[in-house]
């Protein structure tokens, strides 16, 4: 049931304890890098005199930003040589930032989502087809050597190319997916093409969903499709990729490991840590990684932990399904709203389909949001009464959540643009 026992059921205070210990190595790792170097020399800080984990507090917060002013090398912390590895980031937000491992690190990273990966169901005798793009984004090589690890055989599908991941599936009894999520529900009007039953024509029983920010609603929504259990996967480029935090079989929440990463969470305004069971801006420090070692990372990921143990007996605390990216909110008229919200909705409501998109508007002072949303074909056969009531409701109950009234354009199924990577859910045609 569990990869590594020990680690995975340890008791806090020893955790504690393990935490405070590599927390030292790593500063005093971090310390030959320039970049934290002339940090810790500015706050005057002494790895040595660090008693406890609560003075991790008195460190500054390492940023994106910093990471690219300081690019390529400017956060290694060993010299080149031992460097084996090279991954960026998606680039979502802007430029992407590069991480460099070392072969231990690629070595623990891989028995992080192994051990994910496992905490799942996935089995030595499972047939694993990784569709994440391989190369340098992480979700690509990041499961595949960690499924080698577990012993599954692997499939390095790569992303893309619907029809022959379908037919993958079919020849060689793929029993486990990676997938992310706005994908799957694409790839299941392909299976709809081709008249295959997912539930019944494959042999699928695990997927990996991660990469993107999806609403429970949609969870079940892809599940329902499936027939398979869909485990949410969140990970970072900047804290190795793949592998930070995954769902038990409890599917309350995801584990977060806390041997290998240090947990805080913040409020985005004032930078102070917030209780547990409230939600605000996750950081991390990475505990173990010798490349490259970053402190106090300000993610940009809105979560919170979920109080209380989990059933599973594992005791790094959980963090609930993600949010969004603080630069995912939109304000309009004063209203904070995250893409999230209107998806969950969406996902919520029959005859919606499987794909939405968000643009947003400025007419003067005014702004203006407008959501595409696909809808089932017979809609458009039948009645248009019915359409325009399928319109109106779906305008009524995403009212009721953002707070403001959407104007809402209905479009037949497939007409909106797709991705076969991360969804691009929101145009904002807002000039400066
Ligand atoms: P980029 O930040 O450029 O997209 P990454 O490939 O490193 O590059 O993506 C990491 C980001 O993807 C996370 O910070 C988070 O915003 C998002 N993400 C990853 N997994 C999940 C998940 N399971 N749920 C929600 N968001 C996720
Ligand atoms: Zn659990």
């Amino acid at each position: 049931m569990y990869w590594e026992k020990d680690i995975e059921t340890m008791g806090r205070e020893k955790l504690a304890a393990l935490q405070l210990e590599k927390l030292k190595e790593t500063l005093i790792k971090a310390k030959r890098s320039v970049y934290y170097e002339k940090l810790f020399q500015k706050i005057g800080l002494n790895a040595d005199r660090v008693t406890g984990l609560d003075m991790i507090q008195e460190i500054p917060f390492t940023t994106k930003e910093d990471l690219r002013e300081h690019w390529p090398y400017g956060f290694v912390a060993v010299s080149k040589d031992e460097l084996i590895r090279m991954h960026s980031s998606s680039g979502t937000t802007g430029r992407a930032t590069v991480i460099f491992h070392t072969a231990g690190d690629i070595e623990k990273w891989t028995n992080l989502v192994a051990r994910s990966m496992y905490m799942a169901g996935m089995r030595k005798g499972d047939v694993f087809q990784n569709m994440m793009s391989y190369g340098l984004f992480t979700g690509g090589l990041g499961f595949h050597y960690a499924a080698e690890k577990v012993g599954a055989l692997v499939i390095p599908a790569g992303a893309g190319n619907s029809k022959r991941q379908i037919q993958l599936m079919r020849d060689f009894e793929t029993t486990v997916i990676h997938i992310i999520p706005s994908y799957a529900l694409h790839l299941s009007t392909v299976f709809e093409e081709m008249a295959v039953d997912p539930r019944k024509d494959t042999k699928l029983r695990i997927a990996f969903l991660g990469a993107e920010p999806h609403s429970e609603k949609m969870r079940r929504k892809i599940e329902d499709i499936y027939g398979f259990k869909g485990f949410n996967s969140y990970g970072l480029s900047e804290m190795n990729g793949p592998g930070v935090s995954f769902e038990c079989t409890y599917q309350n929440g995801m584990h977060i490991w806390e041997d290998q990463f240090f947990v805080e969470i913040i409020n985005p305004k004032t930078l102070k840590r917030v209780p547990d069971g409230e939600e605000g801006e996750l950081v991390l420090t990475t505990l173990v990684r010798e490349g490259m070692p970053i402190i106090r990372y300000r993610t940009k990921d809105l979560t919170r932990i979920l109080p209380g143990p989990c059933e599973c007996g594992r005791t790094h605390r959980r963090i609930e399904r993600i949010k969004g990216r603080t630069d995912d909110m939109m304000i309009l008229k004063g209203v904070n709203i995250f893409p999230i919200q209107i998806e969950k909705k969406l996902m919520g409501i029959p005859g919606v389909g499987i794909n939405f998109q968000i643009i947003l508007e400025r007419e003067g002072y005014n702004d203006y949001l407008t959501v595409k949303v696909e809808v089932q074909k017979e809609f458009f056969a039948g009645d248009l009464k019915q359409l325009e009531g399928l319109r109106h409701r779906i305008v009524e109950e995403l009212k009721s959540d953002i707070l403001i009234t959407p104007k809402v354009s209905l479009v037949e199924p497939g007409r909106l643009p797709k991705s076969e990577g991360k969804a691009v859910r929101v145009i904002d045609n807002r000039k400066e």
